[in-house]
């Protein structure tokens, strides 16, 4: 089967007075594992639901491959969509909510069970075809969700927060399967999370949404090591946002007088491992917690913002000892201190 890319020209879409997207373009290429990333009301569900087709774009175009599907009727999009709140039936077993879009596009019957089984089997559920919905688990009634978006083959996947109400272990698990499933049928996928571990595990690349806008795009890594914007550096894990200033260079030169980015885990306490390239900062031990894979540290510097400095259990052989109100400096090296374009002190 082939995939297809997407093109998102300049969507916009405004409820009353409030505008859930402002603007969007993106271009998924083809194949592609694609993650939305953002707070709650940034605008994710809004986006996935035009693509679906069920809400219309005040102005803007969508296409699907060379086709303009902008004014296409959702089943006629060859779209598969998981959305947390796109339910199963029912009153309906396993196999029959699986051949359901099938019946809809009026296939024979044998062909549409041999298809339906085909795509439990995709998702582990063989075995289960009988069962009722009510009987299942929440894993296993989001693998009929699964199997019932694919067993039609379509050309692109979306995926509204599916693995949200689902526990830490299970989710873990179902996101393996997910990008397992996508790897093996190579369909242009577009995910939706505001959860920024799922989205960074999963993608191949990572937009991250703001207020009905596109902050950033990029592979997990970039988006995470090199934000574009504070929004983003602040939205991906445990950043410390430095003015300029408020760290010196190691051999004592100055520092960037734009306002620095250092991740809490890119700090160590030992000099020789940050390397003689890189920021040394000192500060008062303010609180010290131990977090299981590693210790977060509250340092207070002499002037400025507490900053978080997390070192992990393997290496803490100290922290142990270190005692509140002590004064400790902390390292970091040249490649993980990155200056916010645009964000002066
Ligand atoms: P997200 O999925 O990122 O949480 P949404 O796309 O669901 O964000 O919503 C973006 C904003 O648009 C939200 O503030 C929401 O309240 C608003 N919104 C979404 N759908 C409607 C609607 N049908 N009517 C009015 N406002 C809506
Ligand atoms: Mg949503």
């Amino acid at each position: 089967m082939s995939s297809l890319p997407i093109t998102i020209d300049s969507v916009r879409k405004v409820y009353g007075s409030y505008v859930a997207l402002d603007g969007v373009s993106l271009d998924v290429r083809a194949g592609e594992f694609l993650t939305l990333l953002g707070p709650s009301g940034s605008g994710k569900t809004t986006l996935l639901m035009a693509l679906a087709g069920f809400v219309r774009p005040d102005s803007g175009r969508l296409w699907l491959g060379d086709r303009d599907i902008t004014r296409l009727a959702p089943n006629k999009r060859d779209i598969g969509i998981v959305f947390q709140n796109y339910a199963l039936f029912p009153h309906m077993n396993v196999l029959a909510n699986v051949e359901y879009p099938l019946a809809l596009r009026k296939m024979p019957k044998a062909e549409a069970r041999r298809r339906a089984l085909e795509a439990l089997a995709r998702v582990k559920l063989e075995g289960l075809s009988e069962r009722d919905i009510a009987a299942l688990s929440g894993g296993q009634r989001q693998r009929v969700a699964l199997a019932r978006a694919i067993v039609f083959e379509p050309r692109v996947m979306l995926m509204d927060e599916p693995l949200s109400a689902l526990d830490k272990n299970l989710r873990e698990t179902m996101q393996y399967e997910i990008r397992r499933l996508h790897d093996d049928l190579g369909i242009t996928t577009i995910y939706v999370t505001h959860d920024q571990r799922e989205a960074l595990t999963m993608s191949d690349r990572v937009v991250v949404m703001n207020s009905g806008r596109i902050e950033q795009i990029g592979t997990p890594q970039r988006v995470y090591d090199r934000p574009s914007t504070r929004f983003v550096a602040e939205f991906m894990g445990e950043a410390n946002m430095m003015p300029p200033g408020s760290v010196r260079a190691i051999d004592g030169a100055a520092t960037s007088r734009e306002t620095l980015m250092i991740r809490a885990e890119s700090f160590h306490l030992d000099a020789k491992l940050a390397g003689r390239d890189g920021v040394a900062l000192e500060g008062i031990l303010r609180a010290k917690a131990f977090r299981g894979d590693n210790w977060l540290l509250t340092l207070a510097p002499d002037a400025g913002q507490a900053v978080l400095v997390s070192i992990p259990s393997a290496l803490a052989g100290a922290c142990a000892e270190l005692r509140l109100g002590q004064r400790v400096t902390a390292y970091a090296p040249a490649d993980k201190v990155h200056a916010i374009p645009g964000a002066k002190g």
